[in-house]
């Protein structure tokens, strides 16, 4: 299917209001086709711009940007550094250009026209005009054949190095519209970063609500969000894979979690009325940044392709030098979403406390009771009770000296102790009663001298 096509079918996945802010890719293509006609014009085709880009002796042709906010303006820049090499045909061949094309003359230190057509009149009595260069106002003595202009050249290019710049009109046209479009791109960016931080801060309260202790919800909301890590929608969640997702394997993966969220029931086991309104925004507010990046991603493949087919119509290379001018435009890169979908965890994460979180380093389970040793690191008591008896007195993370055998009743938790009890409580319970039969095995083996397994015990 032609990529004109592919986009129109495409468009449909996105909200109709972003629709109208998709990169024109037909009207650029019709703008290709005028640069090319220009550049034929002016004796640039893309045979002849080939030929001339292969380096030379004696000169370098560029194709340039000149460019401020909201303007490119692209030129073919001629740089003649070493004229004894220059051959009579090549030299021909750069004047016709000059002259069918608004091309200006300028000397490496910038000095204006005039001067140098000063110092081509001290030398040859007369100053030069042909169709499109002009060396002096003041002098208007035409030279309108072209052996004699090329004679001219030769004298002045003799005594300075110099460079011709040939402004391409249809050109800059064609990037005035495609910057315009990324422009109105980051606008329409703008405000949709900013609606989406309006409504993450609108659900805080209810997933306050949603995920309280003292209400049904809470074990049910670290569910979702578990399987909401483990889908890795927009970015991987291991050391070796942090990068973001592409926008394919984003919506996959959103797919693929929101099957997960029905296979275990779990909208539906919700109960608080807050909780179920919270649940449909997350999901609306995903949905939503899946939509982004696939409309990101669609601009980025006009782009490409539009700049792509530039070149290949042109012979001018649009594509590296477009690219840099635009690689801090946060709509074409994953600034934005990366920066939503951090504010979107982070709402999440900083209200629904995970278990991840309180574990301690040696069992590897929760950290009850817990106890902070004089370095700060949390251990369970029972951990510790353990680690004692087998002879260890520095803390098993950091080796702060003595960290164990100095630590008593005092350095039990009792703050953590209660947000373990209210946030974790099955965790608790759990760590309780095997805590409990851990300590009986051990009454037994002292008591009768012998080893037993969790087995016999059971
Ligand atoms: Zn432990
Ligand atoms: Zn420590």
């Amino acid at each position: 299917m032609k990529f004109g096509k592919v986009l129109q079918h495409e468009i449909e996945d996105i909200p109709s209001e972003w629709r109208p802010f998709l990169i024109q890719y037909k009207t650029h293509k019709k703008c290709i086709l005028k640069i090319v006609q220009e550049l034929n014009e002016i004796g640039m085709s893309h045979d002849i711009l080939k030929e001339m880009f292969k380096a030379a002796e004696g000169y370098k042709l560029e194709y340039t940007f000149a460019s401020d906010k909201a303007h490119v303006r692209p030129c073919i820049k001629l740089d003649l550094d070493d004229c004894e090499h220059i051959s009579k045909s090549q030299l021909s061949t750069f004047t016709q250009l000059a002259g069918k094309s608004h091309a200006s003359f300028s000397k490496y230190d910038n000095c204006s026209v005039s001067t140098l057509s000063s110092t081509l009149s001290d030398d040859s009595e007369t100053s030069a005009t042909s169709n499109g260069f002009l060396f002096d106002d003041h002098h208007s003595e035409q030279v309108t054949d072209n052996e004699e202009v090329v004679v001219l050249m030769e004298k002045f290019l003799k005594k300075l190095p110099m460079t011709l710049c040939i402004e391409l009109e249809s050109d800059g046209e064609f990037f005035d519209i495609l910057f315009e479009e990324i422009s109105q791109l980051n606008r329409l960016q703008q405000k949709n970063q900013e609606q989406f931080c309006d409504r993450l801060e609108k659900l805080r309260p209810l997933l306050i609500d949603a995920t309280s202790p003292y209400k049904a919800d809470m074990y049910v909301w670290r569910e979702i969000l578990q399987l909401y890590t483990q889908a890795e929608i927009f970015f991987g969640n291991i050391e070796t894979d942090r990068k973001a997702r592409s926008y394919e394997v984003s919506q996959e993966q959103f797919d693929r979690f929101v099957e997960e969220l029905n296979k275990h029931r779990l909208q539906k086991k919700l109960r608080n009325p807050s909780s179920k309104i919270a649940f449909e925004e997350f999901i609306k507010l995903n949905r939503e940044l899946v939509a982004m990046k696939h409309f990101q991603f669609m601009n980025q493949v006009a782009m490409s392709k539009i700049l792509k087919k530039h070149d290949k119509k042109t012979c001018l290379s649009a594509s590296s030098n477009f690219q840099k001018l635009t690689e801090n435009a946060p709509y074409l890169n994953d600034e934005i979403t990366t920066f939503l979908h951090n504010a979107l965890i982070e709402r999440f994460t900083s209200t629904i406390l995970l278990i991840e979180d309180y574990l301690c380093p040696i069992c590897i389970s929760i950290h009850w009771k817990p106890v902070r040793l004089r370095c700060r690191h949390v251990f369970c008591i029972r951990c510790l009770v353990k680690a004692e008896r087998e002879g260890m007195k520095d803390c098993p993370i950091c080796r702060a000296k003595n960290a164990i055998k100095y630590a008593d009743s005092d350095n039990i938790d009792t703050s953590l102790m209660n947000l373990l009890k209210l946030y974790f409580p099955r965790e608790v319970k759990q760590k309780q009663t095997d805590n409990e039969r851990e300590k009986a095995i051990e009454d037994m083996e002292i008591l009768t001298g012998r080893r037993y397994d969790q087995c016999a015990m059971m």
